[in-house]
């Protein structure tokens, strides 16, 4: 069975949302096919017996995202919807979480760093690369900017940092992206969460798109004058395609990738994250609502979110909720691992961080993405600067990974970006003129 559209977005996250919209704003007829049974994507919130579990992205900030606030206050969301989180970010050090990362109380309390280290925080946080173009700041890997400053810098704030937000080992991932977004977000006291959860935005999103969930596509083939989508036994046809998909599922398929597209969709790579969120009796008390942990420190556990404190209607009144995140080389053996076995690791390790943890636990979910955040090597920053250049033809891309920014702001971006590119090159049909 053949069917024919206009555009098809392939991705109902963020980035193929927002194309999605942009294209419907300008008469397009748009069809969004998503895997899974619900949008989202990386910005997914489950719900079940009233805890609402944030499986990827946690927090906006009100700094530096224009292109989300921007259509948020277009879709109707204001920021009462997305109130301020207002608890500290803490990173563990020395038996204790020390709270003050990325805030100025910081400064005074070192929020992890020895005094030398505290004093080149301003050297490393005036660096401030382009968010829009990375590339052009060529400041190495993680581990070789942070090496010009004291060891603290790395072991204590960029290692913990990157590690636990982004899943990246700071000897593969480059340093300007990270600098790029810190500068851009500003202080965590001013950093924010949806009430309702994080997939908020999705779901206003798609409101008001034709979006079919649980379609899997299986293949994008370019031909001359249209793309064909194979899709288990059917077929659609279609002017234009969105791949709205990480790098590594746009590359699979689309097997016909021109070669100035080919490059830079192999170089970039997605690191990992597995998370175990666990369902608690009771509330443990923090002053933070995140607690970093550097490998120094632990070798299994990067990050403790307690959900309940991010925002109370997280969890039931009483219940509480806790987000336990793999490190990154823990990531990668517990991809394979069985849900048992994850919450096992995770919940054994992370008990010395929030003693009674365990015998608080009343249920577990287990979170795996294979692909969960750019992994902005070098090499694909390299590669950047002429994918962006490149030619618009009948299967354009978006996602955060074309940014190689790792947020949503950039997967925000980048559907903007792909709708204008296909705009620019195709005329509306005349139905829609
Ligand atoms: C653990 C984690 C924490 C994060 N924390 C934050 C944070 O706090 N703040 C922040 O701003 N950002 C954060 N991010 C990043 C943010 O979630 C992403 O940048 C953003 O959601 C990416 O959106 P996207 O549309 O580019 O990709 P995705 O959300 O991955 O969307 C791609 C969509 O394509 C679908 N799909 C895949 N294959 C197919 C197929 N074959 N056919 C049809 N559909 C398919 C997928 O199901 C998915 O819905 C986090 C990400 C992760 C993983």
């Amino acid at each position: 069975m053949t069917d024919e559209e206009d555009v098809v977005v392939i991705g109902g996250g963020v980035a193929g949302l927002v194309a999605a919209r942009a294209l419907r704003l300008a008469g397009r007829s748009v069809r969004v096919l998503e895997a899974a049974d619900a949008v989202g994507g990386r910005m997914r919130t489950l719900r079940t017996g009233g805890f609402l579990v944030d499986t990827g992205a946690e927090q906006v900030p009100e700094r530096g995202y224009p292109a989300t606030w921007g259509l948020l206050g277009r879709l109707g969301v204001d920021r009462t919807a997305v109130p301020r989180i207002g608890r500290h970010l803490a990173v563990w050090r020395g038996g204790r979480a020390r709270a003050g990362l990325a805030h100025p109380l910081g400064l005074l309390t070192g929020a992890g760093l020895g005094p030398r280290a505290r004093l080149d925080l301003p050297r490393v946080l005036r660096v401030r690369p382009d968010f829009d173009h990375p590339e052009r700041s060529a400041l190495g890997t993680v581990a070789e900017f942070a090496g010009a400053f004291h060891p603290d810098v790395l072991a204590y704030l960029c290692q913990p940092v990157v590690s636990g937000f982004f899943g990246w080992s700071p000897e593969r991932s480059a340093a300007a992206p990270l600098l790029a977004l810190l500068a851009a977000a500003g202080p965590a006291g001013t950093w924010r969460t949806y009430r309702d959860g994080m997939d908020t935005f999705a779901r206003a999103l798609a409101e008001s798109l034709d979006v079919t969930t649980g379609a899997r596509v299986d293949g994008v083939v370019s031909e001359a004058g249209s793309v064909r989508v194979l899709l288990g036994d059917r077929e659609i046809r279609a002017r234009r395609v969105v791949l709205a998909v990480p790098a590594p599922v746009a590359r699979s398929l689309h097997a016909n990738a021109p070669d100035h597209d080919a490059g830079f969709l192999a170089a970039s790579t997605f690191t990992p994250v597995v998370k175990v969120h666990l369902m608690l009796s009771a509330r443990p008390a923090s002053r933070s609502y995140a607690v970093l942990v550097p490998a120094a420190e632990d070798r299994v556990v990067s990050t403790l979110i307690l959900d309940h404190v991010k925002h109370h209607g997280r969890a039931p009144a009483g219940r509480g909720l806790v987000t336990v995140m793999a490190n990154p080389a823990a990531a990668t053996d517990l991809l394979d691992a069985t849900d048992d076995e994850v919450v096992d690791v995770l919940s054994g390790a992370a008990e010395r961080f929030l003693p009674g943890l365990r015998a608080a636990t009343t249920g577990a979910l287990v979170t795996r993405f294979r692909h969960a955040l750019p992994e902005a090597t070098p090499r694909a920053l390299a590669l950047r600067a002429a994918f962006a250049a490149r030619p618009v033809t009948a299967v354009e891309y978006a996602g955060d990974w074309t940014g190689l920014v790792p947020c949503s702001e950039a997967a925000v971006r980048s559907g903007q970006r792909a709708a204008a590119r296909l705009l620019s090159a195709t005329p509306a049909r005349r139905e829609h003129a």
